[in-house]
């Protein structure tokens, strides 16, 4: 135990040892650690930016390139403002590991100050929150998709509907939208069971999904019912041929779970016209969808104007 006055110059470390214990500090501290000066040389690096990232980068611009590109700018931005403000600032971004895996990275940086008040450095201390990160994307992906199918749920499709619309306004070119409601759904349900008529749904929604493009959405609203938004359709024709499209991929047999059945599924569709809004489109495809049901099923058929309007 040290005591007394010379013990207590004993206790006084040297630079070297408060460097050595620095380093040791920062290590434990952080799961990687830099420090540049303000002109973005490197002057000091953790030897885990070896394991976790794969090498040990000598400027800042290679740190900049294991981060995701579209943070890159947000990390030079970090830079430049902790350099304007001198205060420490957080950022969070994505970047690739040493093994091409992703991982996420909560920054902090920490401005380092010469004995007369001037920046002279700054640091990056870096937290590895790839865990953290994964559980708030899957909680955010379980509040707008159906955990059924894995489709974008009423949510979902409510905003990429508002989205599309407005594209659609700019750009001028239309839009075609697409209620499904899987006929006589109950019945399968009734004699087969509800995992049956679980597992037709997934199997439905993937049979769907084959019969459109890319860029079209598709969502289930809830129960047995389906929307499809088709983007850049200019010709009613178009929007038949996938109507008829989705017609005959029903005619399949269903084999689900060691049950073969037949499945129908009935439409109504409306396109966009200049002024059309989300909600009015999807009273639009309401209406058309009672009529089909009503005439027998199996079938689609697209809102009518009112003839006093003079279209169709
Ligand atoms: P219609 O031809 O008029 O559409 O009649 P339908 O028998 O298909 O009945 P409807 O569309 O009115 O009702 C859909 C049924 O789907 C009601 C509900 O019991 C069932 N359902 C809703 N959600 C689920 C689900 O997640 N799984 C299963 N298996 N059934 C569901
Ligand atoms: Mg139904």
């Amino acid at each position: 135990m040290l005591t007394g006055k010379a013990d207590s110059e004993n206790a006084k470390l040297t630079w070297h040892q408060t460097d050595r214990m620095m380093f040791q500090l920062i290590e434990q501290a952080w799961d990687l650690f830099c420090v540049f000066d303000i002109y973005g040389n490197l002057i000091y690096a953790t030897q885990s930016f070896d394991r976790i990232v794969g090498f040990i980068p000598d400027s800042f611009e290679q740190v900049v390139e294991f981060i995701d590109s579209e943070y890159r700018m947000d990390v030079h931005k970090l830079f430049i403002k902790t350099l304007q403000t001198e205060d420490s600032i957080k950022l969070e971004f994505r970047a690739k590991r040493a093994c091409e895996n992703t991982i996420w990275l909560e920054c902090t940086t920490l401005p380092i100050k010469d004995e007369n008040g001037e920046l002279v450095q700054i640091s990056f201390a870096l937290n590895d929150i790839t865990l953290r990160k994964n559980q708030e994307n899957r909680l955010i992906s379980m509040a707008f998709h159906d955990p059924l199918t894995g489709l974008p749920n009423r949510r979902l499709f409510k905003e990429q509907m508002n989205q599309m619309l407005m594209q659609t306004k700019r750009t001028g070119r239309s839009l075609a939208l697409l209620y499904l409601d899987i006929d006589d759904f109950k019945i399968i349900n009734d004699t087969m069971g509800h995992d049956v008529g679980d597992a037709f749904l997934q199997e439905f929604a993937v049979r769907i999904q084959s019969c459109l493009r890319d860029i079209d959405i598709f969502a289930r609203m809830g129960g047995d019912e389906f929307t499809i938004l088709l983007p850049a359709v200019d010709y009613k024709e178009h929007v038949e041929s996938i109507a008829r499209r989705i017609i005959c991929c029903m005619e399949q047999p269903w084999e689900v779970k060691g049950h073969t059945f037949r499945a129908t599924v009935s439409m109504g569709i409306t396109m966009y016209y200049p002024d059309s809004d989300g909600s009015t489109m999807m009273k639009q495809v309401d209406i058309a969808l009672y009529d089909v049901k009503g005439k027998g099923r199996n079938n689609y058929q697209f809102f009518r104007f009112k003839e006093e309007n003079g279209q169709e």
